[in-house]
């Protein structure tokens, strides 16, 4: 598992760039006392020309949708954002990286009322392998099925990239760690399959590619892009819709998606082995249309990059 991380050089703070080791903040932080903050995860990777940031219009969009799902005003522009984290990628000079933008309410107002609270913004970027591990992109990993259930949608919005929302996420991952099992699968209150707990789930059955429609799982950007090269590359039937607990354990395979993970096969759930116990067929031909589209190998998917020069 890859979760340190090395240093970079620089973080980019409310519009300015200051030094890694001083990029910090009060302990009062409204943010960090209730979660109120919501934030991004956007891969960065080398291609043949430049580095290229992977789909970051629709990652800082969906960052203001999950700051106006949580009533949070942002005071930077779309534009100004998306020019930081490019900014934020070349004056560390990394190649290959991951980034991550977070908006959150800082210091100066403490209970519920945020009415008055400031936001600020921050974006840092580090070289973050796979987060499941290379191994686990060869291999595939084992999951559990969570006894946490997802958020119900009016209890927190799903939607929306809320770091309070993440403790959910947090309980599942770890009883999955400590049960000896890489991630975890999250069913819904209805006691249907909704996501992982940082990724978006498909499964091949049949030769149909099935993944759980976004009732109350996030709308994954990475998930969006494999449907489209699904569809448009292998001419697969795509179905979004329910899905149960049975019919995971019966597919012919399974793998999740998330910017962090990238494209992971799953090899065992709760025990059982999915398919052949290995990475299948289509989960590897995918797997190669990804990563190829990411780092520039695919013209036809250039227009998902935002080149770093
Ligand atoms: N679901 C959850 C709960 C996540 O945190 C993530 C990671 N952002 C995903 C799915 C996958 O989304 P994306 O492909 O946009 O990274």
């Amino acid at each position: 598992m890859t979760e340190s991380f090395p240093e970079t050089e620089f973080i980019w703070m409310d519009g300015k760039m200051v030094k890694w080791q001083d990029a910090q903040i009060h302990f009062l932080t409204h943010g960090l006392h209730y979660g109120s903050a919501v934030f991004e995860g956007i891969r960065c990777y080398n291609t043949p020309k430049d580095p290229a940031i992977f789909r970051l219009e629709e990652h800082t969009k969906r960052l203001f949708e999950s700051c106006k799902i949580f009533g949070m005003k942002v005071p930077f522009t779309k534009k100004e954002l998306v020019d930081a984290t490019i900014k934020t990628v070349k004056v560390n000079k990394v190649k290959e990286c991951y980034i991550r933008p977070l908006a959150f309410y800082s210091y100066g107002v403490m209970g519920l009322n945020v009415s008055k609270a400031k936001v600020q913004v921050g974006i840092a970027c580090w070289p973050w392998g796979t987060y499941l591990g290379k191994e686990g992109l060869e291999r595939g990993v084992r999951a559990k099925v969570s006894s946490f259930a997802r958020h119900h949608p009016n209890a927190m919005m799903t939607k929306a990239k809320i770091c309070g929302s993440y403790v959910n996420s947090v309980l599942s991952k770890m009883e999955a760690v400590k049960a000896g099992f890489e991630e975890s699968i999250m069913l819904d209150t209805y006691g249907f399959v909704s996501e992982c707990a940082a990724e978006n789930l498909f499964i091949v059955k049949d030769g149909k590619l099935i993944t759980p429609s976004l009732t109350n799982a996030l709308d994954g950007i990475t998930r969006r892009s494999v449907i489209e090269l699904a569809r448009n590359e292998l001419k697969l039937e795509v179905l979004e819709q329910h899905m149960t607990r049975d019919e995971l354990y019966t597919a012919d395979e399974a793998f999740l998606t998330g910017t962090a993970a990238e494209l992971t096969p799953v090899r065992e759930i709760d025990d059982r082995e999915v398919g052949l116990g290995k990475r299948g067929p289509i989960t590897e031909k995918l797997q190669e249309l990804f990563f190829n589209a990411a780092r520039g190998k695919n013209k036809k998917y250039e227009k998902w990059l935002t080149l770093v020069k």
